[in-house]
């Protein structure tokens, strides 16, 4: 494969132009038309940043001829296990009416299969049930009650999955809440308004003591108030996805979540549609993603990136597309797109790889990254379509600076 300087050079440029590059129709032009990137070292395993600490284990496994899917099945049940990670498994922030209902999907690329589970409730390890649809039934996806009771029927115990902590979280977004939440009309109703942008001090004051004192009322540790308060303010979301390629070429992936907190119930985000959350082809490679869920679902996201890669763009250009259809369908709204975000984790089965987001961070100060381990562990900025943090949804006026430094 040719080797160009610019190929190496690309990657940390490519983001701050890539905005300027999108034509009046959002079409863009591609910012480096389908050069070779070099290969990447093999195995090696991608993840989103909360799989960090879990690529100790599953990185040895997969050198020492561990099979791909297991490797990232190993890597995503860290957080579905962590009773702290909000936004996978035990622990996952509920729905409206206070139940976990999680996500997860897989794609085993050696022998071309996949499963998925959707709305599934009191069973932890989702991921391993969309194994268990894969390896165990004729079917691809399993959603809601019977995929419980599958999960219940392979072995998988029934557990409480909402912790004392996200229970106190839920109950605090119920007693303030008001009209922010899931219900339309949608960041895509023709109707939808972004908030007055003028900042209100003394109403976000407000809010924060009124919350601040439901929060001490439900019995909310001081130390996790301020938390506490965010997390129902600014509806958290997360999610990890993971894909493991081997020395031979192998490749598989996984992605699992307990999706938007304070969804609908039986919302069914990106995470378990093969090809949105994730898409693993043997011949190509495997790409996952985070984020807005219902944006992915609308531009297939992995399904694009993979196959933009079969057609020779690199990983970086392919993700950079799939971003580029995502603001298309807003008509590059940036009043809209500053409520929507993406990662994507893209990798290609010689070992080149990419993490792509929509923005470069999703608050001013938290940089998208992903965690890679190719023989070294670390955590990469994603290269960025757009400069700047997201802002969250449900939209409210931007908290004013000097409210948030008093209440941070
Ligand atoms: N993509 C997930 C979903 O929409 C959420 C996330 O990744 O934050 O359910």
């Amino acid at each position: 494969m040719t080797i160009s300087r610019r190929d190496f050079l690309g990657t940390a440029v490519a983001g701050s132009l890539s905005l300027g590059l999108l034509d009046s129709k959002g079409n863009g032009q591609e910012s480096k038309k389908n050069e070779a990137v070099p290969s990447g070292k093999r195995p090696i395993i991608i993840c989103a940043h909360n799989g960090y600490n879990y690529l100790d284990d599953a990185y040895p496994f997969l050198a020492a001829g561990g099979d791909t899917l297991d490797a990232a099945l190993k890597v995503v049940k860290g957080p579905e296990d962590d009773p702290n990670d909000t936004s996978v498994g035990l622990g996952g922030l509920p729905n409206e009416e206070g139940v976990v209902e999680l996500d997860a999907c897989c794609m085993h690329g050696p022998t071309r299969r996949a499963g998925s589970v959707g709305g599934v409730r009191n069973i932890k390890n989702v991921s391993q049930v969309a194994k268990a649809v894969m390896n165990h039934t004729g079917h691809v996806m399993l959603v809601g009650e019977g995929a419980e009771r599958f999960a219940v029927a392979q072995g998988f115990p029934r557990e409480n999955l909402l912790t004392e902590h996200s229970r106190k979280i839920w109950l605090l977004w119920k007693e303030y809440h008001s009209t922010g939440d899931w219900w339309g009309p949608g960041l895509a109703d023709p109707h939808w308004q972004p908030p007055r942008e003028k900042p209100q001090v003394g109403l976000w004051q407000e809010r924060y003591r009124r919350l601040d004192e439901i929060a001490a009322n439900l019995g909310i540790a001081p130390e996790f108030r301020n938390e506490a308060v965010h997390k129902v303010l600014f509806p958290p979301t997360g999610t990890i996805h993971c894909s493991a390629l081997n020395d031979k070429g192998e490749i598989s992936g996984c992605t699992t979540t307990s999706g938007l907190a304070y969804k609908l119930p039986g919302r069914l985000g990106d995470s378990p549609i093969i090809g949105a959350g994730c898409y693993t082809d043997q011949d190509v490679g495997s790409v996952g993603a985070t984020g807005s869920g219902e944006e992915n679902i609308k531009v297939a996201g992995a399904h694009t990136i993979v196959e933009n890669m079969r057609r020779g763009t690199s990983p970086q250009d392919a993700g950079m597309d799939a971003l580029k259809r995502i603001a298309r369908n807003y008509n590059n709204d940036m009043k809209k797109l500053q409520f929507v975000d993406m990662v994507y984790y893209i990798l290609r089965k010689d070992g080149a790889y990419a993490g792509v987001s929509l923005w470069d961070s999703y608050e001013a100060s938290k940089p998208h990254t992903i965690a890679v381990h190719d023989g070294t562990k670390r955590q990469e900025k994603t290269v960025a379509l757009f400069q700047g943090a997201s802002r969250d949804f449900p939209p409210d006026p931007k908290v004013p600076a000097e409210v948030m430094k008093e209440f941070k």
